[in-house]
């Protein structure tokens, strides 16, 4: 039975998903077919212009939780050495060697790749398997029968297994079109331009790798302090150690813990923490400083951007109002970004499954092993949204070799349908 499986995005995900599956149908082995949609290119999100980064940023993990990592596949009962030693000739290593970089990478000490040559790197494996990629932004997810229909502007692309990828757009802003204000994209493109920031008092809302990035790049600009705004209670380091490391490279004993252990696992080791490298080298300047609160709305006035803040204390919010001259608003990133895409259809079909409104807690709760919705079919598989259920590595590249297993092999895509990819169908404008 052949089976298509569309995977929202050509990053990292779908080229790990993509490679896995050509590895094993080289073998002899029945996979779906996988085809990314994706709206810009292969990796856009590592590059300049991809919104994200200007791509001279360092990658945070360690460049050897590539594709395959961590090569432990558990998907084909007898041949899984096989596959790995397969896999490995689509690692880092491989992709250094390939192109004549290892022994220079080794000798100056393993450091990290820019996001640039990560994207490279990505690139490189998504050509090596024939990624097959529609080009096209995707703006609806609908149900046709027992399918999934992923619409594009020109394009539709129909599946019976659909992944949703990335961390959503960076375009998001407190108070859009002030000058003053710079969405996560805004930020990045001033960057690539090299164009200079000149502020007195800078806030950064939001934590985590984002942000850290962007700290980064923002001590290179006359400023001269920078707020971090986010709703934990100080800037905390990520617990980095073997022990919290191996949770996220293997998810075996994941499910033995309480939701709530895995939810303090999660708020030291992912969720708006930075890593240890980034303490050491940017919070210790003295311009950095922390302001905890979740952001209500931000407002000009007087040539300042007043940013009002909401801080729970004990029983009762404090509201807070603060003036700076530029703010970037680093919150983008949101594993919810893909629910204003869904159907009205799709949207009935998965509150009657998961037994109400779609919140956010709802979705994590109901990730199976295959880090799909369990009970819908068609799959949707949502890596993103997993992290609570399955393992803290599923959202970023911490295993992804483990996540194409997941994807790939367990439970079964059951549907064969028509296997075309149609112009102009049935497609509605929002
Ligand atoms: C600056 C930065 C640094 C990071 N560093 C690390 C790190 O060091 N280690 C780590 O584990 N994680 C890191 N992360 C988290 C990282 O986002 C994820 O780990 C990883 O990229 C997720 O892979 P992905 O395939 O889900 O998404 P991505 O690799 O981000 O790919 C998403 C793709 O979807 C496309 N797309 C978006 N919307 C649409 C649409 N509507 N239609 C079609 N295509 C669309 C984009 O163009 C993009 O190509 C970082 C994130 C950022 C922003």
């Amino acid at each position: 039975m052949t089976e298509r499986l569309a995977i929202i995005g050509a990053g990292a995900k779908a080229v790990a998903v993509a490679a896995k599956a050509a590895t094993m149908r080289d073998m002899g082995v029945a996979t779906p077919e996988v085809v990314a949609v994706e709206r810009s290119a292969v990796a856009a999100n590592w590059r300049s212009g991809g919104g994200w980064t200007d791509g001279q940023h360092r990658l945070g993990t360690s460049p050897e939780k590539d594709v395959g990592f961590p090569y432990r596949s558990s998907i084909l009962p007898g041949r899984n050495g096989e596959l790995d030693a397969r896999m490995m000739r689509l690692s880092w290593q491989s992709y250094l060697v390939n192109t004549g970089r290892f022994a220079e990478w080794v000798d100056r000490g393993k450091p990290a790749p820019t996001h640039e040559t990560w994207a490279a790197y990505l690139r490189w494996v998504a050509d090596s398997v024939g990624l097959q990629v529609v080009d096209g932004e995707v703006v609806r997810l609908s149900l046709s029968g027992r399918s999934w229909v992923v619409h594009c502007r020109d394009d539709s692309v129909e599946a019976d297994a659909v992944m949703i990828t990335g961390p959503g757009q960076p375009d998001r802003s407190v108070l859009p079109g002030h000058p003053q204000v710079l969405s996560i994209a805004q930020f990045w493109r001033m960057a690539a331009e090299h164009q200079r920031i000149d502020a007195e008092r800078v806030a950064v809302i939001g934590g985590g790798e984002t942000a850290a990035s962007m700290l980064n790049e923002l001590f290179k600009h006359r400023v001269a302090t920078i707020t971090v705004i986010s709703p934990q209670a100080t800037l905390f380091t990520r617990g980095e150690s073997f022990f919290e490391n191996r949770m996220f490279s293997d998810p075996t004993d994941w499910a033995g813990l309480t939701l709530s252990e895995r939810r303090d696992v999660m708020a030291r080791t992912d969720r708006g923490v930075f890593s240890a490298r980034v303490q050491d080298s940017l919070l210790a300047d003295d311009r950095i400083r922390h302001l905890r609160g979740r952001v209500a709305h931000g407002v000009a006035a007087d040539g300042r951007i007043r940013i009002t803040l909401h801080t729970d204390r004990q029983s009762e919010r404090l509201e807070t109002v603060h003036g700076f001259d530029l703010v970037i608003d680093g919150s983008g990133a949101d594993s919810l970004w893909f629910l204003p895409l869904l159907g009205q259809d799709v949207l009935d079909l998965l509150e009657v499954r998961l037994n109400g409104p779609l919140t956010g807690d709802r979705m994590q709760q109901a990730i199976g092993d295959d880090l799909a919705l369990a009970g819908v079919r068609p799959k949707l598989i949502l890596p993103n949204l997993s992290g609570l259920n399955q393992g803290p590595g599923f959202p970023n590249l911490s295993c992804l070799g483990l996540l194409s297993d997941r994807v790939l092999g367990l439970g079964s895509h059951t549907y064969p349908i028509d296997r075309t990819i149609r112009r102009n169908v049935d497609y509605q404008p929002l």
